[in-house]
């Protein structure tokens, strides 16, 4: 168990730069980071590769995966399931790697039930008006779906406080190192 890596909880309402940030401290190699690939029912975004970005399944798929136990959690979010495999990050941390999961609220609720130790951490935007621009500012998505994220975020924000660390976005080099700090103290 002594060489078992942290697992790392990542989660913040749509548009917050989740993945700008990430960006930043992913490929920090003294922090020992994976990022968990997640397996989706959404379409795949102009951009984004298989097996890099997520597995993209069906939904029966997806449902058959829930009911086998493969997923360590599992959330539905705008219309579409989205989920952790299990066997693949319990092999990442017993291989001694970090693991992040970058999730949204629901799973990461979920995560924090199953595994109490993980470090859970929760990007907010430096207000809800810069947030809204950031999401609006997002071409790729409908009017409808844009929305539902707005309601969503605003959701999310309220569970904040259910997290072990809140980190302001308000500088996405600041919160990267803000992030990278908090990895480094809990690797001890
Ligand atoms: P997007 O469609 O923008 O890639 O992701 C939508 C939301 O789903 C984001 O908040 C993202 O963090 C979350 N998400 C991505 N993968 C997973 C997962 O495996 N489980 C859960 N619960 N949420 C996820």
């Amino acid at each position: 168990m002594t060489n078992k890596g942290i697992l790392i909880v990542f989660s913040g309402p749509s548009g917050v730069g989740k993945g700008t940030v990430m960006k930043k401290f992913i490929d920090d190699k003294s922090l020992k980071l994976t990022f968990s690939i997640s397996m989706t029912t959404r379409n795949i975004r102009e951009g984004e590769q298989e097996g890099v970005n997520y597995f993209y399944v069906t939904k029966e798929e997806f449902e058959n995966a829930i009911k086998e136990g493969k997923l360590l959690e599992y959330a539905s979010f705008v219309g579409n399931y989205y989920g952790t495999p299990v066997d693949y990050v319990n092999k990442l941390l017993n291989e001694g790697r970090n693991v992040i999961l970058e999730i949204e609220t629901q799973g990461a609720l979920q995560v924090m039930e199953k595994v109490p130790e993980a470090l859970t951490i929760f990007l907010v935007p430096p207000s809800m008006k810069e947030l809204e621009r950031r999401i609006r500012g997002r071409k790729t998505e409908s009017d409808e779906v844009i929305k539902a994220r707005l309601n969503k975020a605003k959701e999310e924000m309220n569970l904040a406080g259910k997290y072990k660390y809140v980190v302001c976005n308000d500088d996405p080099d600041k919160a990267a190192k803000t992030i990278s700090n908090i990895i480094k103290r809990s690797m001890g």
